[in-house]
């Protein structure tokens, strides 16, 4: 059995169960899903991923579900892709470039670069804006 958290069209969240994840688009496909609080037929899966039952007990500690942890290094590597794409490289000279940007010497820009632990405070301690670039999105392969 897969749990669905579902929602309709006024935003009502409850829940369904699946035999498998083609019954619920059998269900949905032939309109038989409907919101047990308004009967509304709008009924969509939230953007969440499914809970699985049957399956071992989880550890305590509270994991990350695996499916929003590769949505999130993969919106996070959309983040970097863009900086790749839009911001100049300086490689080891980000420290001295983003100063210089920040008190006006050189050209107002998005650079990224590497910095050291010393260098990145000693920015942040001058009101330099800068942010750690997310990791790289992981490879298809990488995820199970
Ligand atoms: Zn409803």
């Amino acid at each position: 059995m897969i749990r669905y958290a579902l929602s309709c069209d006024h935003d009502h969240a409850f829940e369904g169960w699946f035999g498998s994840s083609s019954d619920y688009d059998d269900q949905a496909a032939r309109g038989l899903l409907e919101c047990p609080l308004c009967g509304s037929k709008g009924v969509r899966k939230q953007i969440m991923a499914p809970a699985v039952a049957g399956t071992k007990a989880q550890k305590s500690a509270p994991a990350v579900d695996p499916k929003m942890r590769e949505m999130m290094m993969t919106a996070m590597g959309e983040v970097r892709r863009q900086v790749e794409e839009n911001f100049d490289y300086v490689g080891d000279r980000f420290a001295k470039e983003a100063r210089d940007i920040h008190e006006g010497k050189s050209e107002e820009r998005g650079i990224y670069g590497e910095a050291s632990a010393k260098e990145v405070k000693a920015l942040v301690e001058d009101g330099v804006k800068i942010a750690p670039l997310p990791p790289a999105a992981p490879k298809k392969t990488e995820v199970n």
